[in-house]
């Protein structure tokens, strides 16, 4: 007999006096097609307790006794246990525990609804007690669902088909949640407050790369939060070398290693054979065997230059107190403009902001004139060659009528600039206020290599670097200008 592996992560609140041992104890009364129980594993027994765990007396319409969880989420491989134990989970919110609207739904393309559509009603044909209770099963196309004579309801949805129109229910199961943008998981999720103690399950595969809702949950739920309960299978084991490249047979490779598919898939041996793992090795492409079968996310840091907490931790709600530079530059298909500034904040540290950012080329200069006649300017700076070069004799014509310094940065210069900028913000000796332009730069871009240094790539077509190009010349420019102040003997005269 197999033990099944218990999850890498499971973060839950306090069980207390949890009633998820009777809820397990009643599904696994409830006869299945095949003549089986379905009886919950080990594993699924922890969950329905952790799921289920509150003050004793609390159902979905106890305003007074809330769930200790609000949130739960189930991360693990395919056909292992995480859907089998929502669907427990929910049968109870509907049979034993008041849920009086359970809102169950997958991503669009996807059979998973429609499946345990049918797993529902397989359970009713088999189980008269729950017959009894059925008032109607719903089976049109998009409107699938169980009433009970009661009122209460199931419904299955596909998500994308309602789209913009956020769910209500006790109970609301986003299954293949790898799927959910965090604007899209915003928008279907009301305000609970309505319904008096209600749920979000989330149910999914290890995420992809913009699985950006699932990955918040990940982060938080890796660690623990309160009121969320969060379990993950997957293998926290690293290949013997750091650059492996995960091909079959390669010594060392997690990739290869069956105790490590065991870690991930706890239903290994009963539900899924070695053999259907090994083909699919075979037959996948490494990083999606990594994916699917050792629950290894897409990570979409791998090659960003710098990670999205590192950037964070330099966010301010400050203001430029200083003098400042400028630094212009133009997105590759010259959609839009940029103007980004850097000055010392009230602490004396370098601040750099976006001053605008906006489409077409033209306003540029009338921005930059206005900038140095309103503030004290240090330098005006743009890269001496690329889609900004158009603009260059302007910008150079307007510091000459104001006595301010031009500068034409070099693809050599401008990757030392991208240098300093880097440990900058490593040092967090840089500040900047969470402009989601600038962000979204950061998120998409890559770094170029240029002779031994690099310099932020231009290729990206869907997000432009050029928020980042202007925000790291700007902050360089003020670096190098505050520098020569502070370490030149002779203007130190006194
Ligand atoms: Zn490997």
């Amino acid at each position: 007999m197999v033990r099944e592996a218990a999850p890498a992560f499971f973060t839950h609140p306090d069980l207390g006096d949890s009633i998820g041992d009777d809820v397990a104890d009643w599904v696994g009364t409830l006869q299945l097609g095949n003549g089986e129980f379905f009886v919950p594993d080990v594993n699924q027994r922890a969950l329905l307790r952790a799921m289920f765990a509150g003050p004793p007396g609390v159902t979905y319409q106890t305003r007074d006794k809330k769930w200790f969880s609000s949130q739960v989420a189930v991360v693990a491989p395919r056909q292992n246990l995480k859907t089998a134990t929502l669907e427990m989970g929910v049968a109870a919110a509907l049979w034993l525990l008041d849920a009086r609207l359970v809102v169950w739904t997958a991503h669009l393309y996807n059979p998973a609804a429609a499946e345990t559509f049918l797993h529902f009603k397989e359970l009713i044909d088999c189980n008269p007690h729950l017959s009894r209770n059925v008032k109607r099963v719903l089976e049109a196309s998009g409107g699938q669902g169980i009433e009970l004579m009661n009122g209460a309801r199931i419904k299955f949805q596909a998500r994308s088909k309602n789209a913009g129109r956020s769910l209500s229910g006790d109970l609301i199961v986003m299954d293949e949640a790898y799927a959910l943008s965090t604007a899209e998981a915003g928008a279907l999720i009301p305000t609970r407050s309505a319904r008096p103690n209600s749920q979000i399950w989330y149910g999914s595969s290890a995420g992809h790369l913009d699985s950006d809702q699932l990955r918040l949950i990940r982060d938080r739920g890796r660690d623990g939060v309160p009121r969320q309960t969060y379990a993950e299978w997957c293998s926290t084991a690293e290949c013997a070398s750091d650059r492996c490249n995960h091909e079959i047979g390669e010594p060392g490779c997690v990739l290869d290693d069956v105790e490590e598919w065991a870690k991930a898939n706890p239903a290994l041996g009963s539900r899924i054979d070695v053999d259907t793992i090994r083909d699919e090795r075979v037959s996948m492409s490494s990083l999606e065997f990594a994916r699917e079968r050792l629950g290894w996310w897409d990570e979409p840091s791998a090659g960003q230059v710098i990670p999205g907490p590192r950037w964070a931790a330099c966010a301010t709600d400050g203001a430029i107190v200083g003098p400042v530079c400028v630094f212009a530059d133009i997105a590759i298909d010259r959609s839009v403009s940029v103007v980004a500034v850097c000055g010392n904040d009230a602490d004396g540290i370098p601040q750099v902001e976006l001053a605008d950012m906006a489409a077409g080329t033209d306003w540029v200069t009338d921005r930059v004139s206005q900038i140095v006649g309103r503030n004290e300017v240090l330098a005006v700076g743009a890269r001496s060659a690329g889609p900004v070069a158009s603009l260059l004799p302007e910008l150079k014509g307007v510091c000459e009528e104001s006595d301010t310094e031009f500068v034409k940065v070099g693809s050599g210069d401008f990757a030392g600039m991208c240098g300093l900028f880097f440990d900058a913000v490593s040092g967090k000796a840089l500040r900047h206020r969470n402009d989601p332009r600038v962000d979204a730069a950061l998120t998409a871009a890559r770094a170029h290599q240029v002779l031994d240094a690099w310099s932020w790539e231009r290729t990206k077509v869907d997000v432009d670097a050029a928020p980042l190009v202007a925000a790291t010349g700007a902050f360089a420019l003020h670096a190098q200008r505050s520098r020569v102040v502070e370490v030149d003997p002779l203007q130190n005269i006194w």
